[in-house]
């Protein structure tokens, strides 16, 4: 029987991984959960996904909108094989005494703390580690680009230190109460930003220096790169061994593509849906070497790189398929790769 999935949190993060789960041919969707009767319920309703209130004193307000439910998210998680919690930060933490009560596993997201959880995960990253596990957090979006931009790297010639500058979008599109809107912030003006010791969740060993800022922009993160390899290879080595990664995306000379503008339109032209880019978008023209130092600068975006993550995480809980499989399966079908 196809493992049965709910989603509990229909935002950003929730929504998409919802679609992608539908597209798998091993996965159910049992259903997602929502705490108010907005827009995005609406839209659940019209893609058929049942609907299940996540607070239980707000069932009249859905009847009211005239918006059927299909129960709560009690019921939704004991329908479920896995649980997907797609909540804001720290949420995910008020509901793990909700999947524990189940005996369901439960995937987290970034937003969460590492303690929570028996895993941090990234597929390319550490699979294994999440197999058969009951609590697992996907990394954020920042975390998981670095962390398939790291494995290979270290895989290939070791990584002697890394160090990682992330100018970080103020705030998703449909966050208008964020910012900066005018001003460019260090964001934290301490060291290590907060990337560096997640980035160690998945690789605990690997030498990282993050520092992060915070601009005027909605539309994806920009990562500045440095990272000394225990090898000299010459950065078209480099570049052939980041294009053979499947959820990496090597922006070509010539495209002009010169920034997350034109990326999203490059990937709105090509179909994708709400102009989603699950890969890391790096640009060959700025992957370089100097002795043993490579450079480059990657574009990640925030809203949708962790979805493949998240269902090969479901299929890494639930033993039901192993890191190359799964990949491979979760690329095709959500169309990972331009
Ligand atoms: P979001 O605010 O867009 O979506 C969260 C959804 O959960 C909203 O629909 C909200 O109404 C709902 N919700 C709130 N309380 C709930 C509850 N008790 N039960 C069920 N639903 C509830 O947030 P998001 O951007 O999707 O972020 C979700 C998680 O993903 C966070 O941990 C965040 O750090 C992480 N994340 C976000 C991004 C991003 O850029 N948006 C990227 C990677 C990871």
């Amino acid at each position: 029987m196809n493992v049965q999935v709910a989603v509990n949190g229909y935002g950003t993060i929730g929504k998409r991984v919802a679609d992608a789960v539908t597209l798998q041919p091993d996965m159910e969707l049992v259903g997602v959960a929502k705490t108010r009767p907005n827009h995005e319920a609406e839209l659940a309703e019209s893609k058929g996904y049942p609907l299940y209130a996540a607070i239980e004193d707000r069932i009249d307000l859905f009847e009211e909108a005239g918006i059927e439910l299909a129960g709560t998210v009690d019921e939704l998680v004991a329908a479920a094989d896995v649980v997907v919690d797609a909540c804001p930060s720290g949420i995910g933490a008020e509901n793990k005494s909700l999947y524990e009560d189940h005996d369901t596993p439960a995937l987290y997201q970034g937003g969460e703390d590492a303690d929570l959880v028996d895993t941090s995960f990234n597929a390319r990253g550490n699979f294994a580690d999440a197999v058969g596990a009951d609590h697992v957090r996907v990394v954020s979006c920042n975390t998981t680009g670095l962390s398939r931009l790291l494995a290979p790297l270290e895989a290939e010639y070791g990584v002697e230190k890394a160090r990682v500058t992330l100018i970080r979008r103020g705030g998703d599109p449909a966050q208008s109460g964020r910012g900066p809107i005018n001003d460019i912030l260090p964001n934290p003006v301490h060291l290590p930003s907060h990337h560096g010791p997640d980035v160690n969740t998945i690789f605990p060993d690997l030498d990282i220096d993050t520092l992060g800022l915070k601009v005027p922009a909605t539309l994806m993160h920009t990562h500045s790169v440095n990272v000394t390899l225990e090898s000299t290879p010459d950065a078209d080595a480099v570049a052939e061994l980041l294009e053979g990664e499947s959820r990496i995306f090597l922006i070509p000379e010539g495209s002009d593509i010169d920034g997350a503008g034109a990326l999203k339109e490059f990937a709105m032209d090509r179909g994708r849906p709400r102009g989603d880019i699950w890969e890391n978008c790096i640009w060959r023209e700025s992957v370089s070497m100097e002795g043993s130092d490579l450079y480059l600068f990657q574009a990640i975006h925030q809203e949708s790189d962790v979805v493949p993550e998240n269902v090969d995480a479901i299929r890494a809980v639930t033993g039901a398929a192993d890191a190359e499989e799964s990949i491979a399966r979760t690329n095709e079908t959500v169309g990972v790769g331009f």
